[in-house]
């Protein structure tokens, strides 16, 4: 499939990145009706991708934006995303990044610590405005997902823990320029066994009484991202289970009449969309190892060097998938780097210079990784509308 979406683009100097925009489509289309059956909403989570095509579809769509810096709150409104529909997270935001979110009227701040609900009350109070925020909550939920992109312990930089909501809410009480609308939760990234969500849903049942108890009215309830895709079954499972997702939080989450519950998905909607396309420039043959060096690298995708994601490694030139003829190969990049690997004992057909291979989903925290280092030339990006 990916083959002959491909095909049409042998001539592009390689590496790039291949968004098939209408797999992104099917898969906003799915989440969207799924999320529209229980009213929930759902704001797009733009570190994973922000790219202008996906971001423009997304936007399309009706979803809003999770941002988690000023630049990402400017770019959604560039977009055309509604202020009244961005929520603007982070453990870390400037002041500057504040006063230009408060300044476009964004719908929430998800604020991690008291200090920050402080900081937030003092510059909405320059702007004699009211800023509205939700409590970033660390539930202390295993999300049972790889230890560099778990968020939901008490280990954890992000959020408030539990002992700290008594301080909240004395602050809250003296602090005039923050309206508080809701509680918010992030438990991590990448969670494919979906009863972790069970998990937090209870939490999130507790922590909403506790509110309750002391006389706060939520509007929102903000249950944050995580859902996971099939990394090694991107052609059989290319759009993620939305509907068993939202069922589970309409199960087990408690909501009053009015209430809404909003969702922060990056990855499930971008992730199998996206394709790193690259070229073989050498193979070294070697008595214990072979190895393929690609002309892209950790460069251009971070993930299996940052935290040694899977990624589904192909090859795309033709004629050559004859059965029995495969050799296990190191797929490594050209960064001087031994983490520059995407993939070990990786088994392929015979592989020569200049065959072109795919390193599938790499929709999320691909393209938006990409980093310089070896004064590398930026990354392009082509699409199949
Ligand atoms: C990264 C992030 C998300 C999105 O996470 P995914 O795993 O990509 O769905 C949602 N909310 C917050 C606060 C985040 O930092």
């Amino acid at each position: 499939m990916l083959k002959e979406q491909i095909n049409r683009f042998q001539a592009e100097e390689t590496p790039f990145y291949f968004y098939d925009l209408q797999l992104l489509q099917q898969t906003l289309d799915v989440c969207k009706n799924a999320a529209d059956k229980y009213n929930f909403h759902v704001h797009y989570a733009m570190k994973a991708n922000f790219n202008q095509k996906v971001l423009e579809r997304i936007q399309k769509v009706g979803f809003g934006a999770d941002c988690v810096s000023g630049n990402e709150v400017k770019k959604a409104i560039e977009i055309g995303f509604d202020p009244r529909k961005v929520v603007f997270a982070g453990v870390g935001k400037s002041d500057r990044e504040i006063t230009e979110a408060l300044q476009n009227d964004i719908f929430c701040f998800n604020v991690e610590s008291v200090q920050e609900l402080g900081v937030i009350n003092g510059l909405a109070e320059a702007q004699g405005k009211i800023a509205q925020v939700a409590l970033r909550i660390n539930p202390n939920v295993d999300a049972h997902t790889h230890h560099n992109i778990t968020t939901g312990l008490e280990e954890n930089k992000f959020g408030i823990n539990h002992w700290e909501l008594h301080d909240c809410v004395d602050a809250l009480k003296k602090l005039p320029h923050v309206a508080l609308v809701g509680i918010h939760f992030h438990i991590g990234s990448q969670i494919t066994n979906l009863t972790v969500f069970k998990s937090l849903c209870v939490k999130v049942n507790e922590i909403h009484s506790w509110f309750e108890e002391r006389g706060f009215n939520l509007k929102v309830l903000n249950v944050g991202g995580g859902l996971g895709v099939d990394y090694h079954n991107p052609d059989e499972k290319p759009i993620a289970d939305f509907e068993e997702y939202f069922r589970i939080f309409d199960q087990f989450l408690e909501r009053k009449h009015g209430q809404e519950v909003h969702f922060e998905l990056g990855r499930a909607l971008v992730a199998h969309s996206g394709s790193l396309i690259s070229k073989v420039l050498y193979v070294k043959n070697g008595i214990k190892k072979h190895f393929l060096v690609l002309d892209a690298g950790m460069t251009e995708l971070m993930r299996p060097a940052l935290y040694q994601a899977y990624h589904q490694i192909e090859s795309l030139s033709l004629g050559q998938a004859q059965e029995g003829n495969t050799v296990k190969y190191d797929i490594v990049g050209p960064i001087c780097e031994s983490t520059d690997c995407f993939g070990k004992e990786v088994e392929l057909p015979e592989s020569k210079r200049g065959d072109l291979i795919a390193i599938r989903t790499a929709g999320a925290y691909g393209e938006v990784m990409a980093s310089k280092y070896n004064l590398r030339a930026e990354i392009k990006s082509l699409y199949s509308e």
